[in-house]
């Protein structure tokens, strides 16, 4: 049985006990963000992030050319490969995969987003997020029939071949749901969905696959986009789904475990 790992980005995501506690397992996708390291490219590029603020005054990062152009260099390029090469240490054979690669993540560009600029509504211009509309498990089937590990982050194309910017947690979501998976686990910088965003101690230990809206207004920022994939990815017939942390020694064997916030 297939299941899938996502492992964070941002900083105080801790890569190596990942993919130590991923060394004996099979059957496995990995799929990665890289915020952090998204930005640190960014900057050394002297490509500054930037942001719009919706009407109902949600932030939101600004995919433009530039920081697309960005996040493939990052992602794609340094981070897959890195992962890949970490793996290969460990003795596992893995394959580093863009949405793009095979098809696998096919997205429409998110058209009509909206910013308020200087208090009037203005259209955003040159963005080039997307949302995915369909993931093709066949690439990832193969190279887990041949034994290999794929290893899997953005960005997707649109049908005509345009690279848009997706979210990873969301990419995962569909990971999970085209390959049929059991399994999906969140592994981030945080041990769960908490009640309270700065209080370790409120994690919420399980949710019911029918009340994850009662929880949605308990997570800000990016831990909306978990909450939403966690229920993109059960409402899609994955059988659980754990947002965990990857701090600890064997961080995958905890989240299997159901240490974190269980989604089921
Ligand atoms: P990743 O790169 O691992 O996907 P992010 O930093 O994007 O992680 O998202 C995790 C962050 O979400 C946490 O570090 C925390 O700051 C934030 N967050 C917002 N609301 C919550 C919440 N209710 N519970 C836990 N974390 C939250």
């Amino acid at each position: 049985m297939t299941w899938v790992v996502k492992v964070g980005g941002a900083a105080g995501n801790r890569l190596a006990p990942v993919l130590d506690d991923l060394v004996s397992r099979r059957d496995y996708v990995l799929v990665h963000g890289g915020s952090d390291e998204v930005d640190r490219l960014g900057a050394a590029l002297g490509r500054p992030a930037e942001y719009y603020t919706s009407p109902s005054g949600v932030t939101s990062r600004k995919s433009t050319p530039a920081h697309l152009e960005t996040v493939v260099l990052a992602l794609a390029g340094k981070l897959q490969t890195t992962i890949v090469a970490e793996f290969a240490a460990r003795g596992v054979r893995a394959v580093g995969l863009s949405g793009v690669d095979g098809g696998l993540l096919l997205a429409r560009r998110k058209e009509g987003a909206r910013a308020v600029v200087d208090g009037r509504v203005l259209r955003v211009a040159d963005d080039w997020s997307g949302t995915i509309e369909r993931a093709d498990p066949t690439l990832l089937t193969t190279l887990l029939g041949a034994g290999y590990v794929p290893v899997v982050g953005p960005p997707a194309a649109t049908p005509r071949g345009e690279l848009v910017n997706v979210d990873a947690d969301r990419a995962a979501a569909a990971v999970a749901v085209a390959v049929g998976a059991t399994d999906l686990l969140l592994l981030t910088n945080v041990s769960g969905l908490r009640r309270d965003p700065d209080d370790a101690a409120s994690v919420i230990g399980h949710v019911a696959r029918d009340r994850i809206e009662e929880v949605l207004p308990f997570a800000a920022g990016r831990m909306r986009k978990k909450v939403v994939a966690a229920q993109e990815a059960l409402r899609g017939g994955v059988g659980r789904v754990v947002i965990a942390s990857t701090a600890g020694p064997t961080p995958v064997g905890q989240a299997l475990a159901g240490n974190g916030t269980v989604f089921a």
